[in-house]
């Protein structure tokens, strides 16, 4: 079957209307175990299983699997419904190859020069062997760490080559969450609401295969990365654009937030989100998941039964 078969299959898979929630950073990015006990509360008190992109090590040899406090705090939300997977290694700038240049925007200079210093900076490090030891080191974390391999890898800030991908397979890993449909979200955290661009044609609002042996699991876009009271409506307005627009196509609305806004003490990003929850339930009636779950259905043949 070619990919656009593949890609139709899932997409009918996709019924009933799902709704991801994943939190980006915590761990060897933010260590701070305030931040996430306030967003894992935030989203037990809406009834949202969430899926932590956790980093699994960090600066001055942080490591997940032997941090106490970590583990019992991630074994406890997986107990509660929610899930863990992979994010990056460390972190690090350009740890597994460029960025892509919805991210690159965000630095407010040409997005040229920007991967040309990158490169530079960093491009002796994006081979194959190098981004095989890092994965196999993040991995092992992780297995340690939550007792399981990781189903789903996503780089930091969403680093990457096509190398990449193969290291990703050739260590058995089927799945990557990696890719934005609607990069409109990053336009607006740069406030650029008049001239915002539109969904990637790229990127499908639903699981597709990305190269033979890899399915990304495509984010829809961030919504509520360090608002104000004045972003608010517009942000969340970006945001029931975009489910509409994925329930209509038939996909999974992937939502990223990150944990470093979500458990912030001035409340604005749980504001946000709290609403979308709320119409995305009332309007909707979506079905609440996780990418564990979402990758459950797609292994037990959900490809073909209209779930
Ligand atoms: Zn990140």
């Amino acid at each position: 079957m070619d990919g656009t078969g593949v890609a139709r299959l899932i997409c009918r898979a996709m019924l009933p209307r799902r709704f991801i929630t994943t939190m980006d950073d915590p761990g060897g990015l933010i260590r701070d175990l305030t931040l996430f006990d306030r967003a894992r509360r935030f989203f037990d008190r809406w009834d949202v299983p969430a899926s932590f992109m956790v980093v699994p090590h960090g600066e001055d040899g942080w490591s997940l699997d032997e941090a106490d406090d970590w583990l019992d705090a991630l074994h406890a939300a997986e107990r509660d419904g929610h899930d863990t997977q992979l994010h990056g290694l460390d972190h690090a700038h350009c740890e597994f190859g460029p960025y892509p240049p919805v991210i690159r925007q965000l630095g407010k200079r040409d997005i040229d020069e920007i991967l040309a210093e990158d490169t530079a900076q960093c491009g002796h490090l994006w081979r194959k062997d190098i981004h095989r030891e890092k994965l196999e080191q993040a991995i092992g974390i992780f297995e340690r760490a939550m007792g399981r391999r990781p189903q789903v890898f996503r780089t930091g800030a969403l680093s990457q080559t096509p190398e990449m991908y193969e290291v990703v397979a050739d260590l058995g890993m089927r799945y990557v969450s990696n890719a934005i449909t609607d990069p409109r979200g990053w336009a607006y955290i740069l406030e650029k609401y008049d001239d915002p661009g539109d969904w990637d044609p790229e990127v499908p609002p639903f699981p597709y295969q990305l190269t033979g042996r890899i399915i990304d699991l495509p984010i829809t876009s961030e919504y509520a990365w360090y608002l104000t009271p004045e972003k608010i409506e517009r942000h969340l307005a970006l945001a029931k654009d975009d489910l509409r627009r994925v329930y209509e196509a038939g996909g999974v609305f992937t939502l990223v937030c990150h944990v470093q806004c979500v458990g912030a003490d001035d409340g604005l990003s749980m504001e946000l989100l709290g609403r979308l929850f709320d119409v995305a339930r009332r309007e909707y009636g979506v079905e609440f998941g996780t990418l564990a779950g979402l990758v459950a259905d797609l292994e037990e043949g959900g490809l073909t039964n209209g779930r």
